[in-house]
């Protein structure tokens, strides 16, 4: 099948590589030509594991073709993939500019009579759909085209991404065409999953409902660690109990410094403005958000609790800025976060991330931060090492050894990456979130 995508970031470029590796011939726009100019190369704009050697491999296979002409593109594709960002506004709702912006230009390029259909793959607010498809219409003008609008929203998570494209736990797929529904479907049919076809206000909802729900876990372990701060009971232990559960399951019961990333919190509060502007006031939703907030200040609190507000004769060993592990990702990243909150305290950083310096760089700059080349140089002569990613590597450091490179042996652990009682036994004082001192 002939495959157009518009826009390629995390979502874009990882589902055209992993559709060519398919066998279906695929084409890649961005309005960014640098971008463009570097796929084209081989070199990855993002970090994704895996991801270079797989573009390289389609694009010598001649399956995957990148480039900035629309026409050329929106002209290549049966199905065509809008993949540009949806960030927040500045109201909390969804920034929807792009999206109308592709819709309106495969309006412009798409060939007469001729069926095509423009499939949303980007997180869009429920009823967005109906808008695409007027606005691809205004792009068309007075031509006459022919195609329908599915919404297929995106379930894969950076780090992971190709692998999650190949073992995805269900395709969702929804359109009032049953035509539409049906070519997309020839694409899934690849995969043995189970593909829920649906209306487009269903799809589109089912993205932001399984997104607020999993924001909904996290905010409830960390209020959960909370109580156990306060009982002397253990969250690490609480949450292999629930999620022992199969009705619970033990994903995203890891306490930490709340949620971040380019999705969660947008996606948590856009349809916390949804349901507002539907008349509805979801009250849930509020709580999450409101715990997610504290999570982050109760952590800088351990810090000022113990060094009080004014850090300014501190230097802190940072572990880890990328939103979460195996990205480089920093959009909307609490570690980030914490490290401006540290340094606006007055504290200087030394800073190392496996994969997202680059990004910390353009978002942080120099004031106060040495940014080093290996997790071990953060060690040297640091008054606390701050550890904000859940990174494996971070994990399984040498503590033993690394710690005596510190004025002091204090470890302030985000992410509950270690043991309290083996840092104990290597002098340690440790502060984790959520963990018994017993
Ligand atoms: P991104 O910012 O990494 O990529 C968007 C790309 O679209 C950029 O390369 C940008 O240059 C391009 N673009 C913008 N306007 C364009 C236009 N008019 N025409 C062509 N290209 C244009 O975003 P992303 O992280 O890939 O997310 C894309 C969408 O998928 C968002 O709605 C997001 O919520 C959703 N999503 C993201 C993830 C994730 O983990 N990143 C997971 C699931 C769903």
């Amino acid at each position: 099948m002939k495959i157009t995508i518009i826009g390629t970031g995390y979502v874009g470029l990882v589902s055209g590589a992993v559709f060519a590796d398919w066998g279906h011939e695929v084409m890649c726009l961005d309005i960014v030509d640098k971008k463009i100019e570097m796929i084209k190369k081989g070199v990855m704009p993002i970090y994704e594991e895996g991801l270079e050697e797989l573009v390289d491999r389609v694009q010598k296979e001649g399956r995957f073709v990148a480039t900035t002409d629309y026409k050329k593109a929106v002209e290549h594709g049966e199905i065509i993939f809008i993949c540009v960002g949806t960030p927040s506004n500045e109201s909390g709702a969804a920034d929807l500019s792009y999206v109308f912006k592709a819709s309106e230009s495969i309006g412009k390029y798409l060939p007469e009579n001729d069926y095509r259909v423009v499939v949303t793959k980007s997180t869009v607010p429920v009823n967005t759909n109906n808008s695409v498809k007027e606005s691809v219409k205004k792009g068309a003008g007075s031509k006459k085209i022919d195609f329908d609008v599915v919404s297929n929203p995106e379930f894969l998570r950076e780090g992971t991404s190709i692998y999650d494209a190949n073992n995805t736990d269900r395709v969702v797929i929804g359109s009032s065409s049953e035509k539409a529904l049906d070519k997309l479907e020839e694409i899934y049919k690849h995969l043995e999953t189970e593909i829920v076809r649906t209306d487009l206000q269903s799809a589109e909802l089912i993205k932001y409902a399984a997104n607020a729900f999993l924001a909904t876990k996290i905010s409830f372990i960390n209020e959960i660690s909370q109580i156990c701060e306060r009982t002397g009971a253990d969250v690490k232990a609480v949450a292999r109990g629930m999620g022992l559960d199969k009705r619970i399951g033990p994903k995203f019961l890891n306490a930490g410094i709340g949620y971040g990333g380019s999705c969660f919190p947008k996606d948590v509060e856009a349809l916390y403005r949804t349901s507002s502007q539907n008349f509805y006031d979801f009250r849930l939703l509020r709580g999450v958000m409101d715990a997610n907030e504290r999570q982050k200040i109760y952590f800088v609190e351990k810090i000022w609790n113990k060094y009080g507000e004014n850090l300014s004769d501190k230097t802190f060993g940072v572990l880890g800025v990328a939103f979460k592990n195996d990205t480089d990702d920093v959009r909307k990243s609490v570690a980030l976060e914490i490290v401006k909150i540290l340094r606006g305290a007055g504290a200087h950083i030394k800073l190392y991330d496996p994969a997202a310096m680059k990004n910390a760089k353009k978002s942080l700059g120099n004031d106060y931060i040495s940014y080093m080349d290996s997790s071990e140089a953060v060690f040297d002569e640091v008054d606390a090492l701050v550890i904000l990613t859940e990174w494996q590597e971070f994990a399984s450091l040498d503590y033993a050894d690394l710690t005596t490179r510190m004025n002091d042996k204090v470890v302030f652990d985000g992410r509950n990456l270690l043991e309290p009682e083996e840092m104990q036994k290597v002098g340690v004082e440790y502060y984790g979130i959520g963990r018994s001192k017993h």
